[in-house]
């Protein structure tokens, strides 16, 4: 079979990729496109029972199986279709949910996004081709996609947690460039000559290309696509007026914010230290100091009452106390796996801060929307989780505002930057030496794991998990210590 229907996605994206993915996989790089994980309750699978009883046609690693199964059960008569599969002239596609109404058909192709995408226009363009070639009456072409304002209360509901939108009118427009399209990409295919696509913003949507650095090579070692903060649109209208390198940058009209970056990169320059700002900042700091870091997890579909799809569930948190002296305690929470962390963590979390502290969090925006989210759940608990709230100060300003700045930090205020450019050496502050939980989605990854284990199993990953967060506020004071250093 030529396309499918990722194949043809790819292709929208940048016809090259799919050649490279075809004749040179071997430059190809691993790349997580994948942000949230489904935490086992497949969305697909949800999807489908919003229309009742259907008939699954099961994967085959022999489509044409899968193809014999389908032309069976619409001989039959079967209603609802899932996975349905049909190939028109070597291009193969599955739909997802197929309805039969007499000589009829609707085709509902199901994403688990909050919202609707270009190239989920293109996907579900494609299967329509495929189908009406074939011969099919399709009447409808709609797609099934999560509902953010959602928020589960009791059972499942699923007509609340999808929508459907039907985009059959679009999908009938756009026929002649999936014709063209397929067209094309028979004979970039055919061909053993690699096609020429410059770089461009197809490279970062609507996915990051996997086959960056391998089409970049020409480029010199710093370029215009390694500015952070700066954006894609401008990296690449930079790219193509030939403004590419750092010293081309830094002689451009780039703002004054890149200008100052290029600069510390190309001439190595000393830390930039503006005392009265960081003296400022510090001012604002009393002790005991509680530095405060959450761990959560988001589901595209709710396990509980109260919870939206995506939304940030805290299971963990972890706590540095620094004293006036120095000393420091340390204080964390982590939820029982299989459980709802949230009432929990609450509960634990106003007994370990005392009203009135002074809370310290890295990018504070993340902990403030969990402890009002918590607030506005639990009323008993409401007064003292905004007392926390209302008392939070963010570490990351004095960096964000380049009071203190260093060559390594390569324009990122992110602690993932901040902390190895302050204590590049400090084998104690390296998230490498963890094991098991490195990062953020490791840890939500663990979290889910829990209630599946036992016993030593148990007993490592949650230590690890500890472990993980643990460094992540003893980071914090690391950080803080340094500013205080500073000046
Ligand atoms: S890096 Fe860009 S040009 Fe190269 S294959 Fe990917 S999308 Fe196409």
């Amino acid at each position: 079979m030529n396309l499918s229907k990722s194949k043809y996605c790819k292709a929208v994206q940048c016809e090259k990729m799919l050649w490279l993915d075809k004749y040179k996989k071997e430059v190809k790089e691993e790349i997580d496109n994948e942000s949230v994980l489904e935490n086992g309750t497949n969305v697909g699978e949800l999807a489908k029972k919003l229309f009742g009883n259907y008939l699954n046609i099961e994967f085959n690693n022999d489509l044409n199986k899968m193809i014999d199964d389908t032309k069976r059960a619409l001989e039959n008569d079967t209603v609802i279709i899932t996975e349905a599969s049909f190939v028109y002239n070597n291009n193969f596609c599955s739909v997802d949910i197929l309805k039969k109404d007499g000589d009829k058909y609707e085709m509902y192709e199901v994403k688990s996004s909050t919202h609707i995408s270009d190239i989920y226009l293109d996907d579900i363009s494609y299967q329509y081709y495929v189908l009406t070639s074939l011969g099919l009456n399709i009447t409808k072409a709609s797609i099934v996609y999560i509902n953010s304002s959602y928020v589960r209360q009791g059972e499942l509901e699923l007509d609340k947690l999808f929508k459907i939108k039907d985009l059959t009118d679009i999908v009938i427009s756009k026929q002649e460039e999936v014709a063209r399209r397929i067209l094309e990409l028979e004979s970039v295919m055919k061909s053993k000559k690699e096609p020429k696509v410059d770089l461009g913003n197809q490279c970062f949507s609507p996915y990051d290309c996997p086959f960056f650095k391998y089409c970049s090579r020409h480029l010199p070692e710093k370029n215009v696509f390694d500015i952070k903060g700066l954006y894609l649109n401008k990296k690449v209208e930079y790219y193509k007026k030939g403004i590419i390198s750092y010293e081309d940058l830094i002689n451009s009209d780039i703002s004054n914010k890149y200008k100052e970056v290029i600069d510390f990169e190309l001439n190595d320059k000393e830390d930039k230290i503006n005392s009265e700002e960081i003296k400022k900042f510090l001012k604002s700091l009393y002790y005991p100091i509680y530095y405060l870091d959450f761990e959560s997890y988001q589901e595209s579909v709710p396990s509980y009452d109260g919870i939206s799809p995506y939304m940030q569930v805290p299971f963990q948190y972890s706590l540095h106390i620094e004293n006036k002296d120095g000393t420091l305690n340390h204080k964390e929470f982590l939820a029982e796996g299989g459980i709802d962390p949230r009432r929990v963590l609450a509960e634990r979390l106003v007994k370990d801060i005392p009203r009135d502290s002074c809370v310290l969090a890295y990018n504070m925006s993340f902990e403030k929307r969990v402890i009002k989210y918590l607030a506005g759940l639990y009323e008993d608990l409401s007064d003292d989780l905004m007392n926390i709230h209302d008392n939070i100060k963010d570490l990351m300003i004095p960096f964000q505002n380049r009071s203190y700045y260093s060559k390594n930090m390569h324009g990122s205020y992110s602690i993932k930057y901040v902390l190895p450019s302050l204590y590049p050496d400090d084998p104690s502050l390296d998230y490498h030496n963890l094991s098991m939980v490195h990062n953020g989605s490791e840890a939500s990854d663990s979290y889910f794991k829990l209630s599946t284990l036992s016993g030593a199993e148990l007993k490592e990953l949650r230590e690890n998990m500890l472990k993980y967060c643990g460094l992540d506020t003893y980071a914090m004071v690391k950080v803080l210590k340094k500013l205080k250093d500073s000046i």
